[in-house]
């Protein structure tokens, strides 16, 4: 049976209010890598970062609005002319550009943060509106902290909006205070009250301070919204946003409640998931619900007893509609281009024929000399032979004396830049003594904030799986390996995360050499 429904606009801003989670910055590439990814997973529009908070964001936002296509791009922007004009600038070459006008509407945010009347707030909003309107028709104006905000003059300024020209209007849940039952309510008086509301798209952005982000997003839903706002695991400024796999199954999975539809391809919705991890290093708690490595397994006798019987007892969501567990096949000298390309494209790599002649002629002298080919090398290669990016460090050797009597001793070389450099460095903790070799090295001092390394054997082949969080002065970056050597997919993981505060590129016409730092993210 083919289900019809009204169809909810999923909109994802995870490279905009996710990337404000703390150290969960990631470079153009990063960001780039992100939005291939998001728009194989269906989803409509990408919220590609605020432009006007850096350089490095403006140019990220380039990239993705010259690269993807079928999605529109948004760009987030404050009330003023300067901010409007610099997300102009980032997105005029998408293909479905869209400018996103925000302004508070509570009295609290308005008083002591803007030290604007009610008024001033009404002309501000106005004459932005009408401002981005110049450059596109397809303009969305969000009123933050409406949750808070006195309901009358919330439906005087999204008004406002309407009437200066915007398409959609959103209303944020800012500070994550509102609950289900009253957010519902809310909707219904605004849907009454606001003049022209029937004409446009209706938004909701929920944040998860008290937990319900997921909940009142799904109630908007239930009340009329044709808009959502979510991030991939539910990343963003303090206790998140509204997790985007979560919002989508329970749209999927209820679809006769809801009676809605998304355009979402769920069995892309995993490695969505498992991307995201591996760029911030930020990773998921076992038990979160759709993609926690958790999520479909069964302990229970009495669940395992019912699943053998009869899989719909216990499990409401099937593992394969959300592409979970990875099967991953093994990459290594037999393997063709196909095989390259779709791990690729699970990476976040869409190459063109071209790229992909490249990548797969370095592959195979890889393959060659190596028993199977980890998706670091392949990105190694990918960095190289398409971004012309170098990085800084890269392993070259690690040897690992260790025992339960006397301790741990490393012996690491690693390449920075064109030199070649060795240290020895001993700890009772093999970890701590390759950090320490890391550390003598570069010269960067650095702290050890999350480390998480585990091993899975699949079809007799060992999958590493490890991601680490440093600290570097005020910068939390982030790596990730799968070797399958734990200790070696460690040191691959922090020279990974290093070379994001080094991060460098090579002009291809001009050779010149560009060292750029990542932006700081608050
Ligand atoms: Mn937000």
């Amino acid at each position: 049976m083919v289900f019809e429904g009204r169809k909810i606009l999923i909109y994802d801003t995870t490279l905009r209010d996710g990337e404000q989670s703390p150290g969960a910055s990631m470079n153009p590439d990063q960001k780039l890598r992100m939005a291939v990814q998001l728009e194989r997973l269906g989803v409509d529009i990408i919220e590609a970062g605020f432009p006007a908070s850096s350089e490095g964001d403006l140019e990220s936002i380039q990239m993705i609005a010259k690269k993807i296509r079928s999605v529109e791009i948004a760009a987030i922007a404050r009330a003023t002319v300067k901010d409007i004009d610099c997300a102009w600038q980032a997105i005029r070459d998408a293909a479905k550009p869209r400018i996103h006008v925000f302004f508070s509407s509570s009295d609290i945010h308005l008083k002591h943060q803007l030290k604007k009347t009610r008024g001033e707030a009404l002309q501000q909003v106005k004459a932005a509106v009408q401002h981005a309107c110049k450059y596109t028709d397809n303009v969305e104006f969000s009123a933050m902290d409406a949750t808070r905000a006195e309901q009358d003059f919330l439906c005087e300024m999204l008004g406002a909006a309407i009437s200066s020209g915007a398409r959609t209007v959103n209303i944020a849940d800012t500070v994550g205070y509102a609950v289900p039952g009253e957010f519902g309510k809310i909707i219904d008086y605004l849907f009454e009250k606001i003049q022209g509301i029937e004409n446009v798209i209706f938004s909701v952005h929920c944040h998860d301070d008290l937990g319900l982000a997921v909940a009142n997003t799904l109630v908007a839903v239930e009340h009329g919204v044709r808009q959502v706002k979510c991030t991939v695991n539910g990343i963003g400024e303090r206790a998140g946003n509204a997790a985007l796999e979560e919002v989508v199954m329970a749209l999927h999975t209820r679809k006769n409640f809801f009676g809605v539809v998304t355009g979402i391809r769920t069995e892309h919705v995993y490695e969505t998931s498992r991307l995201l991890t591996e760029i911030t290093g930020i990773a998921v708690q076992p038990n979160k619900a759709v993609v926690g490595a958790n999520a479909f397994a069964h302990e229970s006798g009495i669940h395992q007893d019912g699943l053998l019987k009869e899989k719909r007892t216990y499990e409401i969501i099937t593992p394969r509609s959300v592409g979970a567990p990875e099967t991953r096949l093994v990459l290594g000298k037999h393997s063709g281009r196909h095989a390259v390309e779709a791990r690729l494209k699970k990476l976040g790599y869409v190459l063109t024929s071209n790229e992909l002649n490249k990548v797969f002629r370095e592959f195979k002298e890889h393959a060659d000399s190596l028993t199977n080919v980890c998706d670091d090398d392949l990105e190694a290669i990918v960095r190289k032979e398409v971004f012309h990016a170098d990085d800084a460090y890269s392993l070259i050797d690690l040897k690992v004396f260790t025992g339960s009597s006397s301790g741990s001793s490393v012996k690491l070389k690693i390449r920075v830049y064109a030199d070649v450099r060795e240290e020895i460095s001993s700890n009772p903790n093999h970890f701590e003594a390759v950090i320490a070799a890391i550390m003598k090295i570069t010269g960067k001092s650095c702290r050890l904030m999350e480390y998480a390394g585990k091993t899975a054997i699949s079809d007799n082949h060992v999958r590493g799986d490890t991601v680490v969080r440093l600290r570097y002065k005020e910068q939390v970056v982030a790596g990730s390996s799968n070797h399958p050597d734990i200790i070696v997919g460690f040191a691959i993981a922090c020279l990974k995360a290093l070379n994001l505060i080094e991060w460098i590129r090579y002009d291809e016409k001009n050779r010149l050499m560009e060292r750029r730092n990542r932006r700081l993210c608050v």
